[in-house]
């Protein structure tokens, strides 16, 4: 799916509205970044109290399928980008006839359905893991028996933070699983990983590329838990993982950043798990260890400004979710007080087990010391209970 770069007229400065579908922390980070630089900043989502609306200018609160609301949002706006890529093609189609939509509503199509997004990466002759798409409970025997156990089975849409998938190891569990995820599904190997890397690419609308360090992620109940960079992976899975992403990135034509999540395997084989055509959760890292974001690049990305490369200090990455709220409001000063760490929290109201509340970033001479620095301090959140600031 090639889409021939478009130049822009003229670059999008400062003083200009970019308009953001979705308004959760990743647009929220967005919108401060685009503050910070003198934009305006617009929020289109169907969620009241949001992370990002409440950065935002100005926010619209509807659905999605609301095409003229998302009419109104797009004709308030000079470019519309996004940070969420479950946005519905119908939703992108109706903004971009009022504004420059990056990426562009083919970028998304493609990656919001599992499926289709191994489809093209195997058409493009991208390496993966073997799959078999799922319609019926029929094609689980064969499928099993041609990919081996165990496997993965996921819902083909609409899946994130691992909702939605589970490992199958007979044809009953398979079936089991089919019929409680009860839509269109897709089948992968299970890949025997050593770790799980990912790239986030940078892609002006002429094609200019750059890229961030390499990042080694972490899971806990598939939900990422510490992101560190550079990776300590060698330096061929690091120039292959790069080389991956910008050749993604080209031949999707995206406009703005992507995010391409790796297995490394044994063997020093690198493949594509999945795209996410927007800022990702294991660049966070970036607001502290380089001196222009993740989200400033994709800033810069879509409204035709300069994208550069970035040097890149060690730096780890610690997500706070909800559990930690657990027994009490976390002690902030244990953050607060660290040289080196810097807290974000996203301004959510609940704090549900296992949702993603904030972050820590600590930055170190070795990736190993903001690793260890990352997570302790992070641990010490919950301990000192006696001395806590009560904030909320
Ligand atoms: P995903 O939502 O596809 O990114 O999956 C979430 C996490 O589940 C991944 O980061 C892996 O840790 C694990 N996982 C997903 N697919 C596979 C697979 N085919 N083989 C092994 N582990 C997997």
């Amino acid at each position: 799916m090639k889409d021939t770069p478009t130049t822009f007229p003229k670059p999008i400065l400062p003083g200009s509205t970019v308009g953001i579908f979705g308004s959760g922390q990743l647009g929220r980070m967005l919108a401060l970044v685009a503050k910070r630089l003198g934009y305006r900043v617009a929020v289109f989502s169907p969620d009241e109290t949001s992370p990002a609306g409440s950065v935002a200018d100005t926010e619209i609160v509807a659905d999605y399928s609301n095409l003229a609301a998302v009419a109104e949002f797009a004709k308030g706006v000079d470019v519309v980008t996004l940070e969420f890529e479950n946005v519905p093609v119908t939703a992108l189609e109706a903004a971009a006839i009022y504004a420059p939509v990056r990426p562009g509503w083919q970028v998304l199509y493609t990656a919001q359905n599992r499926l289709r997004e191994k489809t093209f990466l195997v058409k493009e002759g991208f390496p993966t893991a073997a799959f078999r798409p799922i319609r019926s409970s029929e094609e689980l025997s064969p499928a099993l028996r041609e990919l081996g156990v165990p496997a993965v089975l996921k819902t083909a849409g609409f899946g994130y933070d691992g909702k939605g998938q589970r490992v199958v190891r007979t044809l009953p569990e398979a079936e089991e699983a089919f019929a409680e995820l009860q839509e269109e599904c897709i089948l992968e190997q299970f890949v025997a990983f050593v770790s799980e890397v990912s790239v986030v690419g940078v892609r002006g609308a002429d094609g200019t590329f750059t890229h961030y360090a390499v990042a080694e992620n972490r899971h806990a109940h598939h939900i990422l838990d510490v992101s560190v960079a550079p990776a300590e992976v060698g330096r061929e899975v690091a120039d292959e993982a790069v080389r991956l992403t910008h050749e993604v990135m080209n031949a999707l034509g995206v406009v703005g950043v992507l995010c391409s999540e790796f297995f490394v395997t044994g063997e020093g084989r690198v493949l594509v798990n999945e795209l996410a055509p927007r800022p990702h959760n294991s660049g966070h890292l970036t607001i502290e260890a380089c001196s222009v974001s993740q989200f400033e690049a994709q800033l810069r990305a879509v409204c035709g400004l300069p994208i550069v490369p970035q040097p890149q200090r060690p730096a780890a990455m610690v997500n706070l979710l909800g559990d930690l709220w657990v027994g009490g409001e976390p002690d902030w000063a244990a953050a607060l007080t660290e040289p080196g760490v810097t807290l974000h929290l996203y301004g959510k109201a609940e704090p549900r087990l296992g949702r993603k509340m904030g972050h820590l970033t600590a930055v170190a001479d070795t990736v190993e010391d903001a690793a260890a620095l990352a997570q302790n301090v992070r641990r010490r959140l919950k301990t000192h209970e006696k001395t806590r600031l009560e904030t909320r």
